[in-house]
């Protein structure tokens, strides 16, 4: 097996280009590699037919084209499809195509479980084993639209682990997504989801490259968002939300607010309060989540105590926000019968 080889997937045009000028190769020659691995989607050097057959050889000896290998799939009533892929190393990570109406998104990971232990995530409950490479990132993409019929429309980094953590190689998969004839998407139908690693926030912004950010807010109090996720201590709300209104400054984009909706914690009247002062100060609309279970993985602790706000109290929530000229949507639950809905992805390590 070529396990051992350097993984080629992974590398943005630019860095492909350098490569080449070190093989002594010429530059274009990048751009032909770049077309066969992202656009044509070989995963053999045999096929690249403009290339010589002595830079075939060379690359084949040198380098490896496959990062992933499909496991195995599972479909939900709704149409949610969760794939499991192993990486060469073998460790198995989630990607969920999430289809609606008129999108059909993909759901990808950036590491093997999170080091971030959020106390209602069950990805977090698995704890971290370690960060996907880019190719790896990307590839989930080029695989998962091999099952299924339609293009995939929309990639949203809400899979398995931080993004931000894992910030060279999820940073190398945006410039692929925005390099490579990725079939109509964009960085603009691009959302990188994060629970707020403030000085990251402000590298991406300062990239120019301009994917939507989702910043995973679950409250707007520094304490009761410390209890839940204790990466606010070291990484408060105060400097995420900074982080967060020079991103919408500087990427003229809005802010998603993520929020989890969890019974008497962030759900009170004070919550809808702090969340209009919020929305007023930083351009931003508010994804409410209906808090998915996680009583399959039996939780303990603190995460024990976690429980879904009741469905007619998020409406009447949602509703005095929307009444506060507040831009909110209701996340779907899509999944949650085969636990492929966000925050529920997580496998038992070997
Ligand atoms: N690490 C990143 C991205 C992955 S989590 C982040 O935290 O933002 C993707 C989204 O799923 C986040 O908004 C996260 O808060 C949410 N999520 C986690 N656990 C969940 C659960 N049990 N129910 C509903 N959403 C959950
Ligand atoms: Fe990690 Fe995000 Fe889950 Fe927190 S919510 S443990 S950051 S994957």
């Amino acid at each position: 097996m070529n396990k051992y080889k350097t993984q080629l997937k992974g590398l943005t045009l630019e860095e492909l280009q350098s490569l080449f000028l070190e093989m002594g190769e010429a530059k274009f020659r990048a751009l032909q590699v770049f077309n066969w691995m992202y656009n044509f989607r070989v995963t053999s050097f045999d096929k690249m037919e403009n290339l010589s057959k002595p830079l075939r050889a060379k690359l084949k000896e040198n380098y490896s084209l496959i990062t992933l290998n499909f496991a195995s799939s599972e479909l939900s009533a709704g149409g949610t499809k969760k794939l499991i892929f192993e990486t060469a190393d073998g460790n198995k990570i989630e990607s969920v195509i999430i289809p609606d109406e008129k999108r059909n998104t993909l759901c990808i990971s950036t590491q093997v479980g999170c080091p971030l232990d959020c106390k209602f995530c069950a990805t977090g409950l698995m704890g971290y084993k370690k960060n996907l490479s880019a190719g790896e990132i990307f590839d989930q993409y080029l695989l998962a639209q091999q099952h299924t019929e339609r293009d995939i429309t929309n990639i949203v980094y809400m899979g398995m682990g931080e993004p931000l953590l894992n910030y060279n190689a999820t940073l190398n998969s945006l410039k692929i997504f925005a390099e490579a004839l990725t079939k109509g998407i964009t960085l603009k139908k691009t959302i990188v989801s994060t629970s707020g690693i403030a000085p990251k926030i402000i590298e991406l912004a300062d990239t120019g490259l301009k994917p939507k950010l989702a910043l995973s807010l679950h409250s707007c109090f520094e304490k009761t968002r410390s209890k839940i996720m204790p990466i606010n201590e070291k990484y408060s709300l105060k400097e995420n939300l900074e982080a967060v209104a020079y991103y919408a400054m500087k990427t003229k984009t809005r802010i998603t607010f993520e929020y989890i909706m969890l019974k008497g914690l962030n759900d009170r009247d004070e919550d809808i309060k702090a969340l209009i002062k919020l929305t007023n100060q930083i351009p931003s609309k508010i994804n409410v989540i209906p808090f998915n279970s996680l009583q399959h993985m039996h939780p303990t602790g603190f995460s024990a105590s976690l429980f879904p706000t009741e469905k007619n109290r998020i409406e009447a929530f949602v509703q005095k926000l929307r009444d506060n000229d507040v831009t909110v949507m209701i996340r779907d639950t899509q999944g949650d019968d085969i636990a492929a809905a966000c925050g529920q992805l997580a496998l038992k390590f070997k």
